[in-house]
């Protein structure tokens, strides 16, 4: 090893260390596993069953693009369902604009969803997934309408709506 290199290790062994602390919280992104066994299916078997987008949504945490949801304008009555394995998650009563660009809603249906605080933006944030098969909708946040001060904001590619 020549003087250069040893030098470069110097410093980038520190450095590295560094920033395994900081994407250390990363490794808690892999999607949350399934409260029910048989929904806890491998990657190929979801990527069988979601399309590409929603798959990216569920199964990576992704977020889709602002104002791209045709379910943000959904304005009927019905039942928004988890894309990944069809639990009813949100009904349309509690649904408003948020003004975000993602579908919004005060409040879930009871034990429809779980949460866990994330640190993607680096700043802790709580996400929230299908309680039953894990597959992550969202993020909530407290600057909601009342009566619960809630904002579920959740991507349109990871729900189904079906009208009553
Ligand atoms: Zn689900």
């Amino acid at each position: 090893m020549n003087q250069f290199l040893s030098r470069r290790t110097f410093i980038l062994i520190p450095t590295m260390s560094f920033l395994k602390i900081i994407f250390k919280p990363m490794q808690v992104l892999a999607s949350s596993l399934a409260s029910k066994e048989e929904w806890n299916l491998s990657k190929d078997e979801w990527k069988a069953r979601l399309s590409p987008e929603s798959y990216y949504i569920l199964r990576e945490e992704g977020t889709e693009r602002a104002f791209s949801s045709q379910l943000n304008n959904e304005k009927r009555k019905g039942i928004f369902y988890c894309v990944g394995c069809d639990l009813p998650l949100f009904s349309s009563d509690k649904k408003y604009d948020s003004g975000t660009g993602w579908p919004s809603f005060w409040e879930s249906i009871q034990g429809s969803v779980d949460t866990k605080v994330d640190f993607k933006l680096i700043v802790p944030r709580t996400e929230y997934h299908c309680s039953r098969c894990g597959g992550h909708q969202g993020h909530v946040f407290n600057d909601g309408p009342l009566p619960t001060g809630k904002r579920y904001c959740n991507n349109g590619l990871a729900l189904k709506f079906v009208p009553d």
